[in-house]
């Protein structure tokens, strides 16, 4: 029978939160400030940024993110959900917070419990919001040809009525671009129709006595690529981390910018193969020769791509690549370090970031992976560490 007993929980608030142990995301701080001042530079007269920390700041925890931006003077944000906007009130966040995304009408009362904004969807859930008999600020989202939420910009008797709904005061009116990170003549084409007929709507909400008191229309790839649509916000989200989703896109428009997060992890142990030898799930790697393995303490469940398995990804650890060899598992990921003159357990791996004169980009990591940044960071497990350095 076990004697051992639990130790006092008193204890524990003297002991030091180690945030480095064994997988975590390093923040930094100085390239933020300067994708900020950066993007800052490219808005057009009057535009304001609204920077978009939805799906926790893109995986790069959105307190953290929206406190440092808070410190900068930014105060309008938008997120996704209303829980997310929540969080950052709770985080003590100041300023707009604009939720892009549906609420349930169940999550209606966090709307005015944590002053936040809400995107009222079409004509129909106007009529939901301003029937449930508080008031609410809302900005209205318009669909200019991404056919996804917002009302349809031909439909101004709608949009007219949402604007007379005696509940809602209306402090905005926007629309999201679909193509705006494309070059490509016929998306070039395509996005320039969207604002066409999004200011279109605006000069006849005008003519008819409906003045908006802020409109918006530009995301990252819109404010990089067609800083002439203009707006009183630029709701700018991948940018603002530093990189585009893909490489073309980030090397045509974003390059000016800096990666904030990179991302590391612990060796867990060292050890040696001998020929024939198989190693993690389904003995997926096989060694040929004499093979060097490192035991790495990140895995799929802090958001490391499963389908970098066998040899598709590799880490850096000393300047020097090594390639993930067998299935990644939930916590742990095997490298071959075989050719890694000194590695050894307690030592840290990068998975995204620079190590010596070598350097893995999130770009690099999306394609390995088959997608783009955005998914790769906003993937990112809870599990993993945020830290700002
Ligand atoms: C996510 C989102 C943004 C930010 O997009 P980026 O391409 O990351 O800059 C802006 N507007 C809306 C409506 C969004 O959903």
């Amino acid at each position: 029978m076990s004697t051992v007993k639990a130790k006092p929980l008193s204890g524990r608030t003297t002991a030091p939160i180690i945030k480095t142990g064994r997988a975590w995301a390093e923040l930094d701080r100085a390239a933020l400030r300067h994708n900020i001042e950066t993007l800052k530079a490219l808005l057009p007269d009057g535009c304001e940024l609204m920077p978009a920390v939805k799906a926790n700041a893109y995986g790069h925890g959105s307190v953290l993110i929206a406190r440092e931006l808070n410190s900068m003077g930014v105060s309008s944000f938008c997120v996704a959900t209303a829980k997310e906007g929540a969080e950052l009130r709770r985080g003590g966040i100041r300023g707009l917070i604009l939720i892009l995304g549906y609420t349930h009408p169940e999550e209606f009362p966090l709307l005015g419990r944590w002053q936040l904004t809400q995107t009222v969807v079409d004509y129909d859930y106007a009529k939901l919001l301003n029937g449930s008999g508080e008031k609410y600020s809302v900005h209205i989202g318009v669909d200019t040809g991404m056919h996804r939420l917002g009302e349809r910009c031909e439909d101004i008797d709608a949009i007219c009525g949402i604007f007379m709904m005696e509940n809602l005061s209306v402090d905005g009116i926007y629309t999201h671009l679909c193509s705006g990170d494309s070059r490509r003549p016929e998306d070039v084409q395509y996005t320039i129709a969207q604002g066409r007929s999004f200011y279109r709507l605006i000069a006849q909400l005008k003519s008819r006595g409906f003045t908006c008191p802020k409109v918006h229309i530009l995301n990252s790839g819109g404010l990089l690529n067609f800083p002439e649509l203009a707006g009183d916000y630029a709701r700018v989200g991948i940018a603002l981390y530093g990189t585009m989703g893909t490489r073309t896109e980030t090397e045509s428009c974003g390059s000016e910018l800096r990666p904030v997060m990179s991302i590391k992890a612990r060796v867990a142990l060292v050890k040696d193969l001998h020929p024939g030898e198989g190693a993690g799930y389904g003995l997926a790697f096989v060694a040929e020769r004499e093979t060097k393995i490192a035991v790495l303490t990140i895995g799929y469940a802090d958001g490391l791509p499963r389908s970098l398995s066998c040899g598709v990804g590799s880490v850096l650890i000393h300047g020097q690549k090594a390639p993930v060899i067998g299935r990644i598992c939930m916590d742990q990921t095997l490298i071959d370090v075989t050719s890694v003159s000194d590695a050894s357990a307690g030592d840290i791996a990068v998975i995204i970031g620079e190590s010596g004169n070598e350097r893995i980009s999130a770009c690099d990591m999306a394609e390995q992976a088959g997608t783009i940044t955005n998914e790769i960071f906003s993937r990112l497990g809870e599990r993993l560490e945020r830290i700002m350095v």
